[in-house]
């Protein structure tokens, strides 16, 4: 919430007033670190609900969930959270890292400035959707905890804010999301049409709206994964007319070169497994984390698959930092909200194992 400050308080004061951690203030209200507010000033309380009269007087404290991610999760849906999260948590900072074909922003999010720079994504593929719905939701827990004090399974989600800077790009194709969610947009439905083998059943489109395979675009065995695939656009597994030639897999691209992270984690459906190795370039932590993540879920951990040219692959070839690909719940893909539950709960111990087993 935003309130009007006191004559001559400071940031100090309210996290006090608030019982919130100094540095969430401090970020939620960047430019005003060591400053004294004037009365007309405002100021930005994270975790809390707005109070009617302004005042910072009524202390309600944000205790629940904000968002409830198990729906059918589109992009309008997912901007929709992510603009519930931004307010009510202004020390998350959020910023478009470019756009998709359709001109739809991708998002990323960014919580904490620690120095160990993790990275999530999810929905590189379209019909890959529910894992925006697991990462959302365990931002949401972390984000809550945060401001209550409490303990995410003993952790202290505190240390894991100060100590890391977690990127988050929950959905890299919402173009695929929206298209095996609500159909083609009506001057795209011919084409599309066509290129889903003349049926207009999406539900199982994972590709961009080009019909380019997003994690097979990536300059890591990219001729010989294009090799394996289609040699056309396509719903599935064309590779593209040469490596990053779209606009979701060059963003994130930049977005991995920019920052240098040093984990990275994109989750996908379906197989209840992780692969973290690639042609051996893979560093030692990278066996290392691997079995911290097969302890703290049910997952099988998988060195290598014949399969290149992904994100992972890429990011593995190019910084030589670990790089995993999590493969969420079984079935068959658009994996049901009914096994959403199920879901969560098991890749739960690999969302929070990520933050702190640097
Ligand atoms: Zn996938």
């Amino acid at each position: 919430m935003e309130i009007r400050a006191k004559q001559g308080s400071t940031l100090k004061y309210y996290s006090q007033f608030y019982n919130l951690p100094h540095i969430l203030l401090q970020h939620s209200n960047p430019g005003q670190m060591a400053a004294i507010f004037k009365s007309h000033d405002r100021v930005r309380i994270p975790g809390y609900l707005d109070s009617k009269d302004g005042s910072d007087t009524a202390k309600i404290r944000i205790e629940e969930p904000l968002i409830n991610p198990k729906i059918r999760y589109d992009f309008s849906a997912l901007q929709k959270d992510i603009e519930v999260l931004t307010e009510a948590y202004p020390f998350m900072e959020k910023r478009i890292i470019g756009k998709s074909v359709l001109n739809k922003p991708i998002i990323e999010l960014r919580i904490g400035r620690g120095p160990k720079k993790i990275h999530w994504n999810g929905s590189f593929h379209g019909n890959e959707w529910i894992t925006t719905c697991a990462i959302m939701k365990f931002l949401n827990e972390y984000l809550a905890a945060l401001t209550t004090g409490r303990n995410i399974n003993k952790v202290d989600p505190l240390q894991i804010y100060e100590s890391t800077t977690l990127s988050i790009v929950p959905m890299v194709n919402p173009d695929g999301v929206d298209l095996v969610l609500n159909g083609p947009p009506p001057e795209q439905f011919e084409k599309l049409y066509e290129l889903n083998g003349q049926s207009g059943d999406f539900t199982g489109w994972k590709a961009n709206i080009r019909g380019v395979d997003l994690n097979k675009q990536y300059p890591a065995k990219w001729q010989e994964q294009k090799q394996k695939g289609v040699s056309a656009p396509s719903p599935r597994d064309f590779g593209g007319t040469e490596p990053l030639c779209e606009p979701e897999s060059s963003s994130m691209a930049r977005l991995a070169e920019d920052s240098q992270f040093d984990l990275l984690l994109a989750f996908h459906t379906q197989g209840k497994e992780f692969y973290w190795g690639y042609e051996g370039m893979e560093p030692p932590e990278s066996k290392i984390i691997a079995e911290a993540f097969a302890k703290a879920s049910p997952y099988q951990s998988v060195k290598d698959i014949d399969s290149f040219a992904g994100y992972k692959d890429w990011f593995i070839k190019k910084f030589r930092k670990p790089g995993f690909t999590i493969e969420l719940g079984k079935g068959i893909n658009p994996l049901p909200l009914s096994q959403f539950d199920e879901i969560y709960r098991e890749v739960f111990g690999i969302f929070l194992t990520s933050l702190i087993v640097l």
